[in-house]
């Protein structure tokens, strides 16, 4: 049996989402401006974030895999981050 590649891995996961409401936010104004924005999009391992059409940091927290990546390169202030509410959020469902 050959070990499954990493997107293999990754399409296996299943999401629950919390459609009432988002487990990150982040500070617009303050993430632009200290350049964490930048860094959120170029570090999210499972593209959560990216530029939208109007500038702004746009937030697909749905696809969010929980690593905490983006906690440890947001300066303090821009990212708000919690795990999803009760029951909520990946599943993966192998390794
Ligand atoms: S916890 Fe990981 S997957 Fe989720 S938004 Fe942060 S970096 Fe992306």
């Amino acid at each position: 049996m050959n070990p499954l590649s990493l997107n293999q891995r990754l399409a296996s996961d299943r999401f629950l989402t919390d459609e009432s409401a988002s487990h990150i936010t982040v500070d617009q104004e303050l993430a632009r401006s200290t350049g964490t924005a930048e860094r959120l999009i170029a570090i999210c391992p499972a593209g959560v974030y990216s530029r939208a059409a109007d500038g702004s940091l746009a937030v697909e927290y749905a696809a969010c895999l929980e690593c905490g990546t983006c906690l440890a390169v947001a300066d303090p202030g821009t990212l708000t981050w919690h795990y999803p509410a009760g029951g909520h959020g990946v599943q993966f469902r192998e390794g």
